[in-house]
Order: structure tokens, then sequence, then C-alpha cells
């Protein structure tokens, strides 16, 4: 079965556009922007139009991963470190929230919640390691 489903996109830019997916059998088919949308008018941004690109790659990670192989490797010798799995190591959720809240603890008691505070706003603008947004 087919339909088109209204949503609006996950990132949070302050225009918020509006999707039309096409969906077929539980499957995303197709992506466009929404041409009812009072200000975006069925924009999409060369990013979102591509999203089905991302959601259904195979090369998206489906998994929290640790790295287990250096960093700063140049880019074929780290593509192929990753293609030989050496460059990272497949954990559960609950390892990946362990560590994840362990490393924050940590952060706090050396340089106090501001340094994780970046961390509690939202979403996809953000770049945590600054606090900044950027676009899109
Ligand atoms: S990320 Fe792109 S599609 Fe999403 S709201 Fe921003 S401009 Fe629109």
């Amino acid at each position: 079965m087919k339909k088109v489903v209204h949503a609006a996109c996950p990132h949070d830019c302050p225009d918020a556009c509006g999707v039309l997916i096409t969906v077929q059998d539980g499957r995303a088919t197709k992506i466009q922007g929404d041409p009812a949308h009072p200000v975006t008018r069925g924009f999409l941004c060369a990013k979102v139009a591509k999203y089905l690109d991302r959601v259904y790659s195979p090369d998206r990670v489906l998994y929290p991963m640790r790295r287990v192989g250096p960093k700063g490797l140049p880019a074929e010798e780290g593509a192929r470190a990753t293609q030989a799995n050496e460059a990272f190591e497949r954990i559960s959720w609950d390892e990946a929230l362990d560590e994840v809240i362990s490393r924050f603890r940590k952060i706090v008691s050396e340089f106090g919640s501001e340094a994780i505070l970046p961390y509690s706003y939202g979403g996809t603008l953000q770049t945590p390691w600054t606090g900044a947004s950027s676009t899109g």
C-alpha cells in the first residue's frame, strides 16, 4: 500500500521545512518538500532532499561503535582500517551509554558541569564541542 505522510524536517532550522514522504509497503520511497507549507513552499535543502539515500545506505551506522584503532590516519588508510574492522568494534547500547555517562561524569568532576552544558541543547544544529550553532 502506498501513502503520503505529511511531516516536518527533523533538523531544527527556524523554518522547519514541511516534508511529504511517500511510503510504500512500510518503506519510504520518495521525499519532497511540501508545497502547501506557508513558508518553505516545497523547498528542501540539498542535505534533506537526499535523506532517503542516507537512511537506507548500506554504510549507515546502526549500532554503537567504539574506536579501537588510532585516530588521525590518512584518509585511505582510515578507510582501509574501517573496511577491515580494525578501526571500530561494535558494542552494546548499555556499554555505549555507560561509557558516555562515565565520561560526562569525569568531565564534570574535572571541569565543572558547564563543560557539558552544550549537550543539553537540542538536536542537529548543535556543535557539541563549542556549543556554537551551525546552519542546517
Ligand atoms: S535542514 Fe534543510 S530541509 Fe531541514 S529545515 Fe533546514 S533547510 Fe529545511
